[in-house]
């Protein structure tokens, strides 16, 4: 028996490849070749669907009748599977005559090639093959695959390219809430610039030569300009380097994501935004609050407490649940405008501190009463303060953790 143990990666663009078969397996190789730019030319007295839509598209030739010898001219390479085993061992015979590689599905005894499992993720190819056993190498495909694509598998590039700025959103805390995409980009990322509210856990797991930038934003520490923060991510990308910049929760959810973005874009430098789980959504459910509930309230508003005049006639006009980012040091304005403005006293008010890390901690209370009991339990940012009816669900849905 021949054994297969010369991998190879072969360049199909533009050649002439034959498949022998119309059913699934056909289709599925069709479909790959296709997507590698070969020439692909489909011998088959009859097709199933897949294949038609293929060929529908315009990007496969078909003969519909039977193989005949001399069918394989002008190929480079051959695939047949056309459950017949001896039209397939008379295409390997003629492809053995002419020299063309020969994948043939129902006999690894005449095959010449064979088809690996093939994991992609992004320019990484990783194609596994276990010896005669298929299903044992796609099971390890699918184990590097996902290790690859949640970076827990490093896809850093030791060669020069093109620099890149992914603002990657980390989620509210936990090193756990970041995304496949968001997890995958800090695994190939060269310098990683980082806020302080960013899951600065998932820093831990950087290769050392990763180069971390401290974007500060601490109360009191040294903290860099926007300017100088767009700056770099456009110097660095400039220089070739993958940079991400890592933030809390999600990059365009008052995070000023959007303006990094434009710097970039306006600089000529590429930019991939990855969306993050804000903190505004999740930190009052890891408390076990719903900012919406059926029966209670089909709407929530999300305010900022640092930036700008706030709308208090509004806020208060309506049956939503609101949630303020960075408002703790606006506490006492918060709950006096409310209450003036309509809403009611003993409406349910929760803020929760550190929300989805070990230190979350939930005060509640009412409008009436929360600045009180706030100050009495010292009350710090980062917290998530939440106003409206939801808070009650509380009791009913917190978890262990909250
Ligand atoms: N882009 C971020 C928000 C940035 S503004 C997001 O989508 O989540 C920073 C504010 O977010 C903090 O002042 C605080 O109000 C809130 N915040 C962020 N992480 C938090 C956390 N783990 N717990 C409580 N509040 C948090």
């Amino acid at each position: 028996m021949s054994t297969p143990d010369y991998p190879l990666l072969l360049d199909v663009t533009g050649r002439r490849v034959v498949v022998v078969g119309g059913g699934p397996v056909a289709a599925r190789r069709v479909s790959s070749l296709v997507a590698c730019g070969a020439e692909v030319r489909v011998v088959a007295p009859y097709v199933c669907e897949s294949l038609w839509e293929l060929v529908g598209a315009g990007r496969v030739t078909l003969a519909l009748r039977e193989y005949t010898p001399g069918d394989l001219d002008g190929a480079w390479l051959v695939h047949t599977c056309s459950g017949d085993a001896s039209v397939d061992a008379a295409v390997a015979r003629e492809a053995d005559a002419q020299r063309i590689w020969c994948v043939h599905a129902g006999d690894s005894q005449t095959a010449t090639a064979w088809t690996p499992a093939v994991a992609r993720v992004g320019e990484a190819v990783v194609a596994v093959s276990a010896g005669g056993d298929p299903r044992c190498a796609q099971r390890l495909r699918n184990g590097i695959a996902a290790a690859l694509a949640d970076g827990s598998l490093p896809l850093r590039r030791h060669r020069a390219g093109e620099g890149h700025v992914a603002l990657v959103g980390g989620g509210p805390g936990d090193p756990a809430l970041i995304t496949v995409r968001g997890r995958q980009l800090l695994g190939q990322a060269d310098v990683v610039v980082v806020d302080r509210l960013a899951p600065r856990a998932l820093l831990d797991q950087l290769d050392d030569d990763v180069e971390v930038v401290e974007a500060g934003k601490a109360p009191h520490a040294h903290t860099m300009t926007q300017e100088a923060i767009n700056d770099l991510l456009i110097e660095r990308a400039r220089s070739g380097q993958r940079v991400v910049r890592l933030k809390g929760g999600d990059p365009f959810v008052l995070g000023r994501g959007g303006e990094e973005a434009l710097a970039c874009r306006t600089a000529g430098v590429e930019v991939e935004v990855v969306p993050g789980i804000t903190s505004a959504i999740a930190v009052p459910a890891a408390a076990g609050i719903p900012v919406t509930h059926r029966g209670i309230t089909s709407r929530f508003t999300i305010v900022s407490g640092h930036d700008g005049p706030i709308d208090w006639p509004s806020l208060a006009a309506t049956t939503q649940t609101l949630v303020f980012l960075m408002g703790v040091a606006r506490l006492a304005e918060i709950t006096e405008r409310l209450i003036a403005h309509g809403l009611a006293a003993d409406t349910p008010v929760a803020i929760i501190e550190r929300g989805t890390t070990p230190q979350q901690r939930t005060t509640v209370a009412t409008l009436a009463t929360i600045q009180s009991t706030a100050d009495h339990r010292q009350v710090r940012s980062p917290a998530v303060i939440v106003v409206g009816d939801v808070v009650a669900l509380r009791g009913r849905l917190e978890t262990t953790q909250s």
